[in-house]
């Protein structure tokens, strides 16, 4: 089956008041946001906003560090690769070295259905 779909995966206008939210200077904040990080689970949009934010040097070494514990508590030593798994074509960016960028007319969109994702 060939589709033309066209979804925004990104609310830019969400991203922006996200970001503008976060330009707070409360380091009790920052810190609050790196304890919860370091339960290992996950943050919210907003509070990695903040982290995002944080331009006091000694700040960010506390980000550095956190973020390096989560990391070696998650995966160790070991190093994970990640490949994308494709069922479809679609795609509403446009990265300009990839064929499946939102530009790219020339290229047939597909998306696999549940029929097709069977039928192999
Ligand atoms: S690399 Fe290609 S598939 Fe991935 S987001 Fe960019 S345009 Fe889309």
């Amino acid at each position: 089956m060939i589709t033309q779909q066209r979804s925004t995966c990104l609310d830019e206008e969400e991203i922006e008041r996200t970001l503008a939210a976060s330009c707070q200077k409360d380091p009790r904040r920052v810190f609050d946001i790196l304890a919860k990080a370091r339960e290992l689970k996950g943050l919210d949009p907003a509070e990695v906003a903040v982290l995002m934010g944080v331009g006091d040097p000694e700040l960010v070494g506390e980000v550095f560090r956190t973020a390096r514990q989560v990391k070696e508590q998650i995966y160790g030593s070991r190093l994970v690769l990640f490949a994308p798994l494709y069922i479809s074509n679609l795609c509403s960016n446009d990265c300009v070295y990839c064929a499946f960028r939102d530009r790219n007319r020339a290229l047939t969109r597909r998306a696999l259905t549940q029929k097709r994702s069977r039928a192999t």
